[in-house]
């Protein structure tokens, strides 16, 4: 049934529901039904018919994809609150917390207006995402329901038809996309085609009528001599023509293409019992028609993202005209019709098949709705378009397999996107053979195999150089975890070594009356804390040697020292960095982007004269695939390294002062200082000289919390 059926009754529902056999599941629905149509007794829809046939007919949508019994009564109850004004308490307390839930879900959802000033658009948004969470059956049943509102469309005002054609296309079948719900996607895409842009709509429709005796005989005869072929060699199938939707001619005919040229308008699918039988199929169907070139997709070996399988390929057939043909067996042909929804009934510890997958398609929604704390409204609009209304970029795994992405996504979103652990230990990336850098945007059809080495950890500038907010909350979520035994073991080698530098003897520091002076001084009470406390460089080792050795200056002495700090910079030891099998090479930090310990870096072999190491995100570089080569810094180094900072602040008065004065917390200290003065912004172009990355996202944060600095940013020239 693919129309609205006002005629529809509880007995049709019934017959379709041969699925559940649970006597105590019926007899609930039979209860939902019961108390829906009270609620609703006397209420009309629009189109004149009793209130009632909607949430019938919402709920025999949702039985022609065998949703469990908590869903169909959910249905057949998603207006009595709003609409039947029913009251909550009782229809929790008759149907208990899982129907309740799921009613409640469709009814908050129901209550929000997509339409409107961008704001309230995008407040909006963010709460349908909300309520997705919770349970994939709720956004199901507004799927189902929304689905028979718009079959039932057509006595609304021309106004109201196209807001609500727009708000599906917008919000709704996207969300069926990723779920897999590709049946219901489709019809709800060419409801709203016909009510968003009548004209175009009809213009497809009666073209294709004038074509479909024409388009029904050629199928009907390649139906006739594909089935032929595979009953001769006892391939037992079904063959059904396939109409296009309606949608995807428009969009195709959008794009430019002529309707002559959409040549897959003839399309069929054939269904087998087996996979094997696929492939037998797809050769035999090769070995009679020739097919076109590159059009062959194998979706059985590598499913789609949202579990869609099957084997497409185009062949020339009679007159030269294309036949589209898809091969698949009954078990993917659910899939591909339901994806999402074919899972009902499968639990897997308490949590239901569907309700995983969905949570792994949904992914992303969460990830938004986690950003959406702490960015503005613009922000998150440009991030909802980017991720889940933008196309994406199909890439593969060295194996294969497909890796569905954003565009824009780079090769630390793929490494993520495959494992956690693959992104966490990733070290490079190369693409089709090539050695890319890490924000290399990644194109269609990218074959991306990432290097990874075992002890080898994220890098926090990989979070502006990855797209995707799963590949961003996982490299926050490493750095977030990173163990607290790792920073005690840190803060206490940092203190010895500060200590033998200081030719301190351990032991004779570390006395019971020290200890206290010290853990007094710090506000702790353990030997732990105070490694933590280093480790995390709250306090470097040397502020708590100084609380025992009583150097305390004053401030500007402190100061001073900073200042004059003239370290002498060493010639980069070749030990600092590994180049992937070769020693002995010279090396040399590039002075366009200084990278320092840390930063993702990358060598560029320059004409005799050793490696050249820039940052990965460095432009001098980016447009350079050949003389590359993988490079790392030694985890061991502890030399210091110089780069540029610049600082852009509205006013002059302190800021300097006051940025020398955040040195004096953190083992960095400042070499140079360029003042420039524009129109209205002053900007210190500052060479900094420190041991790693770490201390100097300390320290541009610290710039930052100074009172007139407008930004602080990394230089590259
Ligand atoms: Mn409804």
């Amino acid at each position: 049934m693919n129309k609205d059926n006002p005629k529809i009754i509880f007995d049709d529902l019934i017959n379709n529901l041969n699925y559940i056999t649970s006597k105590k599941e019926l007899k609930i629905i039979n209860d939902a039904y019961l108390f829906a149509e009270e609620v609703h007794k006397g209420d009309k829809r629009l189109t004149g018919v009793d209130y009632i046939k909607h949430p019938l007919n919402v709920a025999y949508i949702l039985s022609e994809i065998k949703a469990d019994s908590d869903t169909i009564a959910a249905a057949l109850l998603h207006d009595t609150i709003d609409v039947g004004k029913a009251d909550k308490v009782t229809i929790k307390k008759q149907f208990g917390d899982n129907i309740y839930t799921l009613v409640e879900g469709v009814t908050k959802i129901n209550r929000l207006k997509f339409n409107g000033d961008n704001e309230s658009t995008i407040a909006n948004y963010r709460k349908i995402f909300v309520g997705l969470t919770k349970d994939v059956r709720v956004i199901i049943i507004k799927l189902a329901d929304r689905l028979h509102n718009m079959r039932t469309m057509s006595v609304l005002s021309k106004h109201k038809q196209k807001e609500t054609s727009n708000e599906t296309l917008a919000i709704l079948t996207p969300i069926a996309h990723r779920l897999g719900m590709n049946k219901i996607k489709g019809e709800l895409e060419d409801l709203s085609l016909r009510y968003s842009k009548p004209d175009a709509y009809f213009s497809i429709v009666e073209r294709l009528n004038k074509t479909k005796t024409e388009r029904n005989q050629y199928v009907e005869e390649m139906i006739e001599n594909v089935s032929d072929l595979l009953n001769k060699n006892g391939i037992k199938h079904e063959i059904k023509g396939r109409a296009k939707s309606i949608y995807s001619i428009y969009k195709k005919l959008d794009k430019g293409k002529k309707f002559s040229d959409i040549y897959d308008l003839f399309a069929l699918r054939v269904f087998v019992d087996k996979v094997d039988e696929c492939y037998q199929a797809m050769g035999l169907i090769h070995s009679a028609y020739k097919p076109v070139p590159k059009r062959y997709k194998d979706y059985i070996a590598m499913p789609k993202n949202n579990g869609y399988q099957s084997l497409h390929t185009t062949v020339f057939g009679k007159d030269g005209n294309f036949f589209e043909i898809q091969i698949r067996t009954y078990d993917m042909d659910i899939v591909a019709e339901h994806g999402v929804a074919s899972h009902w009934s499968y639990k897997e510890q308490g949590k239901s098949l569907m309700q995983s997958a969905m949570e792994e398609k949904l992914q992303f929604f969460r990830s938004i709705m986690e950003l959406n704390k702490n960015t503005n409204d613009e922000e998150f609009l440009s991030r909802i378009k980017e991720e889940v209304l933008s196309t994406m970029v199909y890439v593969y795994t060295p194996n294969g397999d497909v890796i569905e992405l954003p565009i824009g996504s780079t090769p630390i979103d793929f490494a993520y996107r495959v494992h956690t652990e693959v992104g966490n230990k990733m070290v490079g990336a190369i693409v089709n053979g090539n050695i890319v850098t890490l924000d290399y945007k990644l194109n269609d059809n990218d074959i991306v195999k990432i290097k990874t080495k075992k002890d080898s950890t994220p890098n926090r500038d990989w979070i502006n150089m990855c797209f995707t907010n799963q590949a961003k909350n996982k490299i926050k979520a490493f750095f977030n975890k990173v163990d607290k035994t790792e920073y005690i073991k840190l803060g206490e080698e940092s203190l010895i070594k500060e200590l033998r530098r200081k030719k301190i003897s351990i032991n004779d520091f570390l006395t019971n009356d020290n200890l206290s002076k010290i853990y007094n001084e710090l506000k702790i009470d353990n030997t732990n804390d105070l490694y933590l406390n280093i480790g995390n460089n709250k306090y470097t080792a040397n502020q708590v040697i100084n609380i025992i050795t009583n150097e305390i200056k004053s401030k500007e002495e402190k100061i001073l020292e900073k200042v004059i700090d003239q370290e002498i910079k060493e010639v980069v030891s070749k030990n600092d960095i590994i180049v992937e099998g070769i020693d002995n090479i010279k090396i040399n930090i590039a002075g366009c982007c200084k990278p320092i310990p840390g930063d993702e870096i990358i060598g560029y072999i320059s004409r005799g004269n050793g490696i050249n190491i820039h940052r990965c995100n460095c432009p001098n570089i980016s447009d350079i695939n050949e003389r590359l080569i993988s490079v790392n810094w030694n985890n061991t180094i502890n030399k210091k390294y110089d780069t540029n900072i610049i600082v852009e602040a509205n006013d002059s008065k302190d800021i300097l002062l006051n940025i020398i004065a955040k040195t004096s917390n953190i083992d960095i200290s400042i070499q140079s200082v360029n003042t420039i003065h524009n129109t209205d912004t002053y900007i210190f172009e500052i060479n900094v000289l420190t041991t790693n990355i770490d201390l100097l996202n300390k320290f541009m944060n610290d710039i930052k919390n100074i009172k007139n600095v407008l930004n602080v940013e990394r230089v590259i020239k």
